[in-house]
């Protein structure tokens, strides 16, 4: 039997309804009321477990998500946010004060970026961007005030795999936490396994998977959790980032699908980047030998779910991109939209969108082309059926001609 498998865990966790109902009650309070008054300046300092106080520290239905989460990656607590960026936002501010430095992916969410760039200096909190697969650069780019270590495993929207293993021995070298977005690889890794301090995820995307909400989930050590959701000083308690219990519940079903899910986005994904490379277009993918980081990803991914459902097809200009998305949706095959995870396929030019907080010298840069297409593969039935309609899409818009000129 294989030491640790996150959908075992998940699904090892037995949780009741009030009246046994199968799924947990859904906790519609905001408040709390205690037996006694010492419970309660009890529970202000800390002291009982098990008892609730507010919503916006926690609730009952909050907690069955954060517990599902916690026992998906591996860490003792976990927490749950109102959206990705209140995740990712509350354990910045929590690990870094003013005058701290943090090291970090080039290649991450725009919106990551954007607050690590232009909002967090005001703060005095300054960040260096480095390529992440380059770990010499990552070692020399930490000084004496740095803090953190910040990636994606699989990064947005170059699908590019961070070593967490290196990563994670050059955080305890330097005393750096490692903090990892696993949001396009849930299941897939479990960066906190692989030694990342605390993993985050925004559950708006593959975690849910439906399109219908907006959430996120900080995942890590009790302490840790305990101190983001201090009364006193926890960022998750004082900034409010909170996620809505009616949510928590509608999130905590769509997860018991999750691994059903994973599995045929790569498997769709890895058929379309298959035959897209025999095709001549330029594609990324970490299922290809081809990728860079290919073999890396092999060694640290669980077995099952495959390479993702995320693949990046480089069309060369904006203009062709922009075409071929029209192109696509007109012959419904997908939608032109951001985000990912959903069951219909997804895809944006990346540059002039989920990137744009990205200036154009930097995009270049980092190898980020202007006709990058990012696609989230759906969970179309009949993959071959797809491909088929795509590529005539590709030949109608110049496309295929292009590549292989
Ligand atoms: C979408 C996304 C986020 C932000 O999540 P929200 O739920 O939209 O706030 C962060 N990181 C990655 C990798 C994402 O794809």
């Amino acid at each position: 039997m294989k030491e640790f498998s996150a959908v075992n865990n998940i699904q090892d966790l037995q949780f009741f309804g009030e009246f046994g109902g199968v799924n947990p009650s859904i906790s519609d309070s905001s408040t709390y009321t205690f037996l006694t008054a010492k419970a309660m300046s009890d529970t202000f300092e800390g002291k009982t477990e098990g008892c609730y106080l507010y919503s916006r520290h926690t609730s009952p239905s909050n907690l069955y998500l954060s517990q599902a989460l916690a026992q998906m990656e591996g860490t003792e607590s976990a927490n749950v946010t109102a959206s990705g960026m209140g995740a990712i936002t509350s354990v910045l501010l929590q690990v870094c004060k003013s005058g701290d430095h943090i090291v970090s992916s080039r290649t991450i969410y725009g919106g990551t970026y954007a607050f690590m760039k232009n909002f967090l200096p005001g703060l005095k909190i300054d960040t260096s961007f480095v390529d992440i697969t380059n770990l010499e650069a990552v070692e020399a780019s930490i000084t004496e005030n740095t803090r953190m270590i910040y990636c994606e495993t699989v990064s947005n929207p170059l699908l590019e795999v961070a070593d967490l293993t290196a990563l994670s021995e050059l955080a305890k070298k330097h005393n750096l936490q490692l903090v990892v977005d696993n949001t396009f690889s849930p299941l897939m890794v479990s960066p906190n396994l692989l030694g990342a301090d605390v993993t985050i995820h925004s559950l708006t995307k593959f975690i849910n998977g439906s399109s219908d909400a907006v959430g996120g989930a900080i995942c890590g050590t009790e302490d840790f959790i305990n101190r983001l959701k201090d009364v006193n000083s926890g960022a998750c308690m004082l900034l409010g980032p909170t996620m809505d219990s009616l949510r928590a519940a509608s999130i905590l079903k769509n997860l018991r699908t999750l691994h059903l899910r994973m599995k045929k986005h790569s498997e769709n994904a890895q058929y379309l980047a298959e035959r897209w490379e025999e095709d001549g277009l330029k594609v990324k993918y970490p299922g290809l030998q081809s990728h860079p980081q290919h073999e890396l990803f092999s060694e640290m991914m669980n077995e099952d779910y495959g390479f993702g459902g995320l693949i990046a097809l480089d069309v060369k200009t904006v203009e062709k991109a922009n075409e071929l998305m029209e192109a696509m949706q007109e012959a419904n095959l997908g939608y032109l939209a951001v985000s990912l995870g959903f069951y219909k396929t997804l895809f944006c030019a990346s540059g002039t969108s989920t990137s744009s907080e990205i200036p154009e010298d930097e995009q270049k840069e980092m190898g980020l082309s202007p006709g990058l297409i990012r696609f989230s593969i759906g969970l179309d039935h009949d993959i071959e059926r797809t491909y088929l309609k795509m590529r005539e899409c590709m030949e109608k818009t110049g496309v295929l001609q292009l590549a292989n000129s």
